[in-house]
């Protein structure tokens, strides 16, 4: 039996699924990831420590705006592609996301079956941690400004390197790992931690593991199914015409 047929028969059998995704779900849409081998991997340009961490923002922050404002319109030229759309035909499957770009939100998944891990890059917060968030325009990102609630900067409502994540949404989203029966993993290094954790969380449940990436991976367990190829071309595959839902 080919390794597809393998994990197509093993999405029929179980009676709770989700999604883990990264940033090669996106790829496609011309959304750099940030890690891999195809040149355009955001790290290999530029540094994580001056523009995705406290410290980078506190040196200098209209640089770390400036460059989220440069991802943001990027953004909004993109679109889902079809990896995202196979996603979205199984409203009832919640998505455990480290992406931050909204776009299985605008493929038609229900918001309220994704969880951000990581944050919005559609919004900015307080640096401060007033409590005061407001929505971004992708295509016209305003530059550095102060917030009007307690006059610190306002900053990217995503995780960066050193902080935690978003305790509600981390919980619900480990709750959901120690209970499923299969878990797909699509179109991430699984190297950022807590978020690749969920993966461990779910094979020490019992849960059947099956990925999509380009790159093969040297650390995939033997007992994972694992399919080499790109997010759009295999997630298809994958899951068109099957009834799939994550039962909470
Ligand atoms: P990563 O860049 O570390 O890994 C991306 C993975 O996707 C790699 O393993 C690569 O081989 C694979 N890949 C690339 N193209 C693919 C394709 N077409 N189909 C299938 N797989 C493909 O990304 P990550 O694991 O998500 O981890 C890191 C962090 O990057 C996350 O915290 C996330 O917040 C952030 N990030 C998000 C976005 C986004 O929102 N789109 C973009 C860049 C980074």
């Amino acid at each position: 039996m080919s390794r597809l047929l393998e994990a197509r028969r093993a999405l029929a059998e179980s009676r709770s699924t989700a999604v883990f995704s990264g940033a090669g779900l996106s790829a496609e849409s011309g959304i750099a990831t940030f890690r891999g081998n195809d040149g355009h991997a955001l790290w290999s340009k530029f540094n994580p420590l001056e523009l995705a961490s406290v410290a980078g923002f506190d040196e200098n922050p209209a640089r770390v705006i400036e460059w989220y404002n440069w991802r943001r319109t990027e953004l909004a030229k993109a679109r889902p592609n079809a990896a995202h759309t196979a996603l979205a035909k199984h409203p009832g499957l919640v998505q455990i996301t480290q992406n931050v770009d909204g776009l299985l939100e605008r493929a038609g998944c229900p918001a309220a079956a994704v969880l951000h891990l990581h944050g919005t890059i559609g919004a900015d917060r307080c640096n401060a941690a007033c409590g005061h968030e407001e929505a971004v325009d992708l295509a016209q990102p305003p530059p550095l400004r102060a917030c009007p609630r307690c006059g610190a900067h306002l900053r990217p409502a995503v995780v960066w390197f050193g902080e935690a994540l978003p305790p509600a949404v981390w919980n619900e989203a480990q709750r959901i790992a120690a209970r499923l029966e299969c878990l797909i993993v699509v179109g991430t290094s699984a190297t950022v931690y807590p978020a690749a954790g969920l993966i461990e969380d779910a094979v020490a449940a019992g849960s059947t593991v099956i990925s999509i990436n380009t790159e093969p991976s040297a650390s995939f367990a033997a007992e994972h199914i694992e399919l080499v190829g790109a997010a759009s071309v295999l997630l298809p595959q994958l899951v068109d015409g099957l009834a799939l839902a994550t039962s909470l």
